[in-house]
């Protein structure tokens, strides 16, 4: 299982896949990716292998140049289309690796609140809280903070929010999560494997980290959302 993220200067679908390919090794039943593009999150998924995901990919093209990826390994839902990831939820797009442990009572509390969840998987609580704290009135990165404290388990998040075209946030806890440093460009993926046909140079996240990606740095959080710096470094990963 893996993620990726990319935002680009060109279209971002095709990349997007090429990064998930080199993640491969890491096992997966399903995978999806969702862009921003005409102001609205679009996506494709597919059961199986990523050849499948291309092909969606080849009928029905995706535009935008900022996006992100997932490959899953199913834990909660079996790997059918409708469970695989990005998952949609009121503006915002989320995919996972990991497990919520605490899923069941997130989704209980958010479903007496009204939430209706389009999927089997522990994953969809993260779109409903982010959302909830947006309609509450936080800001994007209030979101991100309160919607963390509530998660608890293991977990690598990229995250779009569909009203802020130019960035990709992140977070950290377990598996580990490469933010990639291009020109003009920036990347984020589970390994530096997954980013060397675009980049070397990498900041890895620490555990509880956090990070607000955009098009010319990435600003890194620990989990109490103070400022932190992480060592930028060259990764000998090889394209
Ligand atoms: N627990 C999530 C799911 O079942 C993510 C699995 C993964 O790590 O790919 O959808």
């Amino acid at each position: 299982c893996g993620i990726v993220g990319i935002i680009g200067r060109q279209p971002v679908s095709y990349r997007l896949v090429d990064a998930l390919k080199r993640l491969e090794y890491r096992g997966y039943d399903s995978a999806g990716v969702a862009t921003i593009t005409g102001g609205a999150l679009q996506r494709r998924r597919a059961e199986g292998k990523l050849v499948n995901l291309e092909t969606r990919l080849k009928e029905e093209p995706l535009s935008g140049t900022i996006g992100i990826g997932h490959t899953r390994w199913a834990t909660h839902g079996a790997p059918t289309e409708r469970n695989a990831h990005p998952h949609f939820t009121d503006g915002v797009a989320v995919v996972h690796n990991g497990i919520i442990e605490n899923f069941a009572e997130l989704k209980d509390e958010l479903a007496a609140a009204g939430a209706e969840f389009q999927t089997d998987t522990d994953t969809e609580v993260i779109g409903y809280l982010l959302a909830k704290h947006r309609r509450e009135g936080m800001n994007r990165r209030e979101a991100m903070h309160a919607m963390l404290k509530r998660l608890r388990g293991a977990y690598a998040l990229a995250i779009l929010f569909v009203d802020d075209p130019s960035t990709i946030m992140t977070a950290r806890n377990g598996p580990p999560l490469a933010i990639g440093h291009g020109d003009g460009e920036m990347f984020l993926g589970s390994d530096a494997i997954a980013l060397a046909p675009f980049t070397n140079e990498i900041t890895y996240l620490a555990d509880g980290d956090w990070a607000v990606v955009g098009r010319t740095g990435a600003q890194i959080f620990d989990f109490d959302a103070h400022p932190v710096e992480r060592p930028r470094q060259t990764s000998i990963a090889v394209a």
